[in-house]
């Protein structure tokens, strides 16, 4: 029986050594750090994921600033709110909560949030800066995903690592981690053949597709890594992952269980970047 690894309580601790940090910051005289986040329109997935995130904030004395416009906002009005935010100096960290209405570009507003503000790693920049091995903002699912492995006591140099998922928010930069990390790494998307056979060589498998319980224990090598990436809801309204749980926790290792696994850690390392922008700021004030 493999381990069950929750990203839900390594996130809890996390944030309280974030709280801490942030206390020190606000008993030096300094303002808390700030993440701006900017809702267009109602979507209520969207409203629920903004509000967990500003529920998150508060939770460890950061402030969030939430800036909704309505659904009917053109490019030119997102563009100016994401340029006065850059300006702002009292805001650390810029968040624009994606899926936009389609009338307008996502690719763009992307562009328009200054790097050093763009907590979600998204900017071409800090894209560059990840391939290039510089210091950057990285995406927050894939930060996520190296943390539990560290909890997971997963030591990936030398481990082949199979990233089924290529996607640039997930897939191709957690491989690119992985690589940094010295694993050797194979990207599998919907087009790979033999799929299984691959997967099952994996020491460590992230699963990153959003195909609810796609990879049963056939796809695992016994005692492997599993990270499973996926949210789904399934027809009965259970949230599941991409990993068939049940027969697969008989054979992994270490497996991440849906929810409370990958999902809690994305908003805790958007928070930890939001901190990494404060503390790059004041990176001469001493603290
Ligand atoms: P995308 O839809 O952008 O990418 C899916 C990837 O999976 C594509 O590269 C696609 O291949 C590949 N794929 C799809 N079907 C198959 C298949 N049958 N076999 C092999 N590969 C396949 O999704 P995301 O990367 O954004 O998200 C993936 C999952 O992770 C979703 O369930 C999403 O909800 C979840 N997610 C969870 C987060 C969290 O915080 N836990 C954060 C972000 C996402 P191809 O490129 O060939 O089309």
């Amino acid at each position: 029986m493999a381990e069950i690894v929750y990203g839900s309580e390594l996130s809890e601790e996390l944030k309280a050594a974030m709280k801490k940090k942030i206390e020190k910051i606000r008993e030096s005289g300094l303002r808390a750090p700030c993440l701006a986040v900017v809702l267009v329109g109602d979507n209520p997935a969207s409203v629920s994921y903004v509000r967990g995130k500003e529920k998150a904030c508060a939770a460890i004395g950061m402030t969030s600033r939430h800036i909704g416009l309505p659904a009917e906002t053109d490019m030119e009005e997102l563009r100016k709110t994401v340029e006065e935010l850059n300006r702002d100096d009292t805001v650390d960290g810029i968040l624009v909560q994606f899926p936009l209405p389609s009338h307008l570009d996502q690719n763009e507003i992307i562009q328009t949030i200054s790097p050093d503000k763009d907590v979600d790693g998204l900017h071409p920049v800090n894209v560059g800066k990840l391939y290039m091995g510089e210091d950057g903002f990285r995406p927050c699912t894939p930060l996520g995903i190296m943390e539990i492995l560290k909890r997971m006591n997963c030591h990936p140099e030398g481990l082949n690592a199979v990233v089924v998922g290529r996607s640039q928010l997930v897939g191709n930069p957690v491989a690119r981690l992985l690589q940094d990390a010295n694993a050797t790494v194979t990207i599998c998307h919907s087009r790979t053949r033999n799929l299984a056979e691959i997967c099952a060589r994996a020491d460590i498998l992230i699963a990153a597709i959003g195909r609810p319980e796609f990879f049963t224990a056939e796809y695992v090598k016994p005692g492997a890594y599993v990270i499973d990436v996926g949210i789904n809801r399934t027809e009965d309204g259970r949230l599941v992952g991409d990993v068939d749980f049940d027969s697969v926790k008989d054979k992994a290792g270490y497996i991440t269980p849906v929810p409370k696994g990958v999902g809690p850690m994305t908003i805790t390392m958007l928070l930890d970047n939001t901190l990494r922008a404060f503390e790059v700021k004041h990176d001469n004030t001493g603290l």
